[in-house]
């Protein structure tokens, strides 16, 4: 075959990404993937956003020559056109914003996706893409995909055990019959009897607004061609076959998308710039014991008042262990953390490093210092922090991240629950300096939770490696998809 038989043979996948870090980070792993195996990947995204991955873009594509390069294709979004403030390009501008009403605005910006559709609808209809993964708060993307012949994928950038207590629990409401909020219940059909309660469950509001973009979803998942997942199939077994036999009719489990990232510089370009020199932190790091520090952080969503975020440092402080804590505040440089307990940061020198802002967190979790991973439970820092076989501390705030929770706490086995018992609107439920040292010295000192944590490690790198469980599904994926392009030309031929 010629070099352009080549070229014009290759699969080429549009990955359209919601706007926000815990979805356009691994949607650039999935473009990483699925170019070094042979696909030309084309990311969708705003201008704002498209900045975010120029770098590793041009890292990537200048590393990998022999592979076909990643492109972006920018995709307009008026903010104030779509009754938006100027720059709401993601939900970082409405999470670090404050004074806005977080709630209102992120319903908002979401219902605002749909002004996509008619730019969507140009480009897949002159490009021509064999694929179009779109991301779950897509969920017209299915209807735009079929009326040009696409095959849609779903990316949920959750786990399957989410998926399926979702499932169940929407399908037998068994809170409905518990006598208090706060009574534990087994979530019926599920797979490992796992213990929830009502405070914990989100799919209770059917009739709102949420609800119903929920079961739109839903019913775009069920039209689409199937579901892209980050996971690996023997991170949570029961759950990949529950959700392709009950739940969606086909999935392809293709992670953790995370250890695409090898090489330095690829794992600290990942996501925002960070907020702290990486040598710098690596060398904090290098100076200290192996397994000793726990590494804490909540994610990109979510922060706390200065009482909560006082808490943690007493509790920190107490359990005696080396930390490095991301907490999701600016400060500049050598400014005076004001809301620091008074003292906290001499007598705690040497101990510990807080970063304020975005820190190079994949980076930090792979070093050998690093002996535990106090967690907001987003699934992406649940996979990594599985990936580098950490035991867990989970303090879920909202979303699925209850859910995710129990997957740690009751299946896995690698985690121990700081007490969080209900979701708040905004920062979380309240947790005390005690609760915080007990679950943290728990969780450092645990050696049979570490073991199954790291055997959890060792099954990740098995699945990504050549002939792995991951690695199987993508290329299975791509065939199916070259082989529904053989369809179609047979069908214009005829
Ligand atoms: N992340 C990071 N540095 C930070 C905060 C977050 O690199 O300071 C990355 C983290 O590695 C993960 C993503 O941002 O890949 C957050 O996704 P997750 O699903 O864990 O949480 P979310 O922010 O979506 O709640």
């Amino acid at each position: 075959m010629g070099t352009s038989d080549e070229a014009t043979s290759k699969l080429h996948i549009f990955f359209f990404p919601y706007m926000a870090h815990g979805h356009m980070i691994p949607t650039l792993d999935m473009a990483k993937l699925f170019a070094t195996k042979g696909a030309k990947s084309t990311i969708l995204t705003t201008p704002l956003n498209s900045k975010l991955f120029e770098k590793p873009i041009k890292s990537f594509n200048q590393e990998n020559p022999e592979l076909e390069d990643i492109k972006i294709q920018i995709l307009n979004f008026p903010c104030t056109e779509l009754g938006l403030p100027e720059g709401c390009e993601n939900t970082d501008f409405i999470f670090s914003n404050h004074d806005l009403t977080k709630g209102n605005l992120n319903m908002k910006f979401l219902l605002a996706m749909e002004y996509f559709k008619d730019q969507l609808e140009e480009l897949l209809e002159t490009v021509k893409p064999d694929c179009f993964v779109a991301n779950m708060f897509f969920p017209w993307a299915t209807k735009v995909a079929e009326k040009f012949n696409v095959p849609r994928l779903v990316f949920h950038g959750t786990g399957y055990f989410s998926l399926c207590a979702s499932h169940c629990l929407r399908l037998h409401k068994p809170y409905k019959n518990v006598a208090s909020s706060s009574e534990p219940f087994v979530i019926p059909e599920l797979p490992g009897d796992v213990v929830i309660t009502e405070e914990q469950v989100i799919e209770k509001e059917e009739e709102s607004v949420m609800g119903k973009f929920m079961k739109e979803i839903r019913d775009s998942e069920r039209d689409s061609f199937g579901v892209l997942m980050n996971s690996f199939y023997d991170l949570e077994p029961a759950y990949a076959d529950f959700f392709k036999s009950h739940v969606a009719k086909r999935a392809w489990d293709i992670g953790p998308l995370s250890l695409g990232n090898r090489e330095f510089k690829e794992k600290a370009e990942r996501g925002k710039k960070a907020s702290i020199d990486e040598h710098e932190c690596l060398k904090w790091l290098d100076s200290k014991r192996c397994e000793s520090v726990i590494y804490l952080s909540f994610g990109t969503m979510s922060s706390f008042d200065d009482e909560q975020l006082i808490e943690i440092a007493a509790g920190l402080e107490l359990s005696g262990h080396d930390f490095v804590w991301v907490v999701n505040r600016s400060s500049s440089q050598g400014e005076k953390v004001e809301w620091l307990p008074e003292g906290f940061e001499e007598r705690t020198k040497g101990q510990g490093l807080i970063i304020c802002g975005w820190a190079p967190q994949v980076l930090i979790l792979d070093h050998q210092a690093i002996g535990g991973f106090l967690t907001h439970c987003g699934w992406n820092s649940l996979l990594e922090g599985a990936a580098s076989g950490l035991p867990m501390v989970t303090w879920p705030i909202g979303a699925e991240q209850f859910y995710n929770e129990k997957l740690v706490t009751q299946v896995l086995k690698t985690g121990v629950s700081v007490g969080v018992e209900k979701m708040v609107k905004g920062s979380g439920d309240f947790i005390s300096r005690e609760k915080v040292e007990i679950a943290v010295r728990e969780v450092m000192v645990g050696e049979e939770r570490r073991k199954r944590a790291k055997q959890l490690a060792v099954m990740a790198k098995d699945a990504v490696r050549e002939g792995g469980s991951s690695d199987v599904e993508v290329k299975r994926l791509m065939d199916e998809l070259k082989l529904v392009r053989l369809q179609k030309e047979q069908e214009t031929r005829t």
